[in-house]
């Protein structure tokens, strides 16, 4: 497989640190709100990294973590009056939910900042006899400069970095890139106890801790929004290779930016839309669909159109699904489709391409059934493998489990009956009510479509 990485800017051919068991680090939520549709970017796409890794025959081994203590955190938990884990709990439970209804599987592990302090207690200590960082008033801070090449990721030279930067205002710091590893708490704050004051860690240094602790001295792959790039990923190499010399981590991946209206989808420019709202309108499986739908480094724009012609392609594999279904007999046939998709996805995880390869199958498909070749089981398995790889298999099976979906499904077949039984009083009767549910519907040759009418 050739992976795009970003320390390279170069696709490279994968090769793992050791073949028995991959590690791939990828770095989770700040838990103080419901996820929006750009922070399951990620998760969708190195899930369906992690599938395809299975796939060829690795063991995965899936780190993802939680950033459960963090000033946003403790704002929302002083806004309602609770305690700050009342609300990372709340938000991981949210989390799951969202994550589950995307179908990414489970991480193996999810470390969370509040049970590693121990862990980053002592790499603290650690970088500081090494003379990596240094303590002024109870805050540690890491020195930038005490490393070989700073910037190596993000292809940002130090010294232009440091010329260019705004001077702070009170900042005890050496030098403008140095970032903080600990600091101390406020009044009425939670704090841990440390060798230099009551505090807590600062952002980066958590995925230092938690990438070696749980998947070795080197991570294979690590990856994350292109946003974390700087500052996150590079002070995190700056940290673990002042901590041991050599790679923190093989291959870096970054995923393109989910943009509204050509602007990032964030919570602080309030532009974001949530998982969970999305979902209930067009179903998770659609939203996964929509985000695999172009190559994970290109930028992707929200839109209700775009979702709309996800959920409309999901319907089509749907229905050429329905056809084959019951096909017992298995007959070889040039089964380039499933070839091109494995191809595609060795490209550098091109779920774009992957998804061509589906719809060509379904188009040969639907060829072949009209010039009344008999449903092949070889064309189900094909479609099979290639939805279950990339996690959208049960809604092409089941249909969207939502209750508005089955609920509309039977309108719609009670309405065919009314037609049939040309008793148009009903029949309009139950367009009437699908109308004012939100739905659009066209009759067409292979039966009734419908979608929901977004606005
Ligand atoms: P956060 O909770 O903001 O740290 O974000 C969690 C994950 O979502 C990180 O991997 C971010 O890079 C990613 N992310 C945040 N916003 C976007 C966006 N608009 N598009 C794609 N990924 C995003
Ligand atoms: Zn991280």
């Amino acid at each position: 497989m050739k992976i795009f990485n970003t320390l390279s800017r170069q696709k490279e051919g994968f090769v793992p640190v050791n073949a028995d068991k991959i590690g791939i680090y990828v770095c989770g939520p700040t838990v103080y709100n419901f996820i929006h549709v750009g922070n399951a970017r990620p998760y969708v796409v190195f899930d369906t990294l992690r599938r395809f890794l299975r796939y060829k025959g690795y063991d995965v081994k899936y780190v993802q973590n939680f950033t459960d203590i963090d000033d946003k955190i403790i704002n929302k938990a002083n806004a309602e009056d609770t305690d700050f884990l009342n609300i990372a709990n709340r938000y991981i439970d949210e989390f799951f939910t969202d994550i589950d209804g995307l179908n990414v599987l489970r991480a193996d592990v999810y470390p969370r900042v509040t049970e590693e302090i121990e862990g980053i207690v002592n790499l603290i200590s650690l970088l500081i006899d090494k003379g990596s960082a240094y303590d002024k008033n109870g805050t540690v801070y890491f020195n930038a400069h005490s490393v070989n090449n700073y910037g190596k990721l993000s292809k940002k030279n130090i010294n232009e970095l440091e010329s260019g930067a705004r001077v702070e205002v009170n900042t005890e710091k050496n030098n403008p890139s140095d970032f903080v590893l600990w600091k101390p708490a406020k009044p009425n704050e939670p704090y841990w106890g440390s060798p230099w004051s009551n505090g807590r860690p600062g952002w980066h240094i958590e995925c230092s801790v938690m990438a070696r602790k749980y998947i070795g001295d080197i991570v294979d792959i690590h990856a994350g929004g292109e946003d974390l790039m700087f500052p996150h990923h590079e002070n995190e190499i700056a940290q673990s290779e002042a901590e041991k010399d050599g790679n923190f981590a093989n291959y870096w991946m970054h995923n393109g930016m989910l943009l509204v209206d050509n602007q990032k989808m964030s919570k602080s420019a309030d532009n974001f839309f949530l998982v969970r709202d999305v979902a209930k309108k067009f179903g998770y499986d659609v939203l996964r669909f929509f985000l695999l739908s172009v190559h994970y480094r290109s930028p992707l724009n929200y839109s209700a159109e775009l979702l709309e012609a996800a959920a409309n392609g999901l319907e089509r594999i749907r229905n050429c699904r329905r056809q084959i279904e019951q096909a017992t007999e298995n007959h070889p046939y040039e089964d380039e489709f499933r070839a091109s998709f494995i191809d595609a996805l060795n490209d550098d995880l091109n779920t774009a391409n992957a998804i061509s390869s589906i719809f060509e199958l379904v188009k040969f498909v639907n060829v072949a059934l009209r010039n009344g070749e008999s449903p092949n089981k070889a064309w189900l398995d094909d479609l099979d493998f290639m939805l279950d790889l990339l996690g959208v298999s049960d809604y092409v099976r089941n249909g969207s489990n939502d209750d508005i979906a089955v609920e509309v499904e039977e309108l719609i077949v009670k309405r065919n009956e009314a037609k049939s039984a040309k008793n148009w009083d009903l029949a309009d009767e139950i367009r009437g009510k699908l109308t004012t549910m939100g739905i659009v519907m066209k009759d067409t040759r292979e039966g009734t479509k419908w979608h929901y009418d977004r606005n």
